[in-house]
């Protein structure tokens, strides 16, 4: 008789870090983000990403992050860019 007691399920050895968007694996520090993307139909570059992915080396689920997540870095790098909005 086999028994299936849950004993050799893996699905919960990923870590699941989904609800923060990030740029990095939390796991594993790999910056190698599987994502969905669209490309660009002339251009083929990436013209689109789904936020839903996981880490290319631990699999961990991850929200994959898009600018406006960054926004404070970016306005960081404006203002020391001395950036003014003078249009
Ligand atoms: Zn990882």
């Amino acid at each position: 008789m086999k028994s299936n007691e849950g004993s050799d399920d893996v699905t919960d050895d990923y870590l699941d870090a989904r609800g923060i968007p990030t740029s990095v694996c939390p796991r594993c520090g790999c910056d190698w983000l599987m994502a969905p993307i669209r490309l660009h139909p002339d251009t083929y570059t990436i013209a689109m990403w789904g936020t839903k992915g996981f880490c290319y080396s631990c699999k961990a689920k991850l929200t994959i992050g898009t600018p406006p997540d960054a926004i404070d870095e970016w306005s960081e790098r404006m203002e020391s860019e001395g950036e003014t909005d003078d249009d």
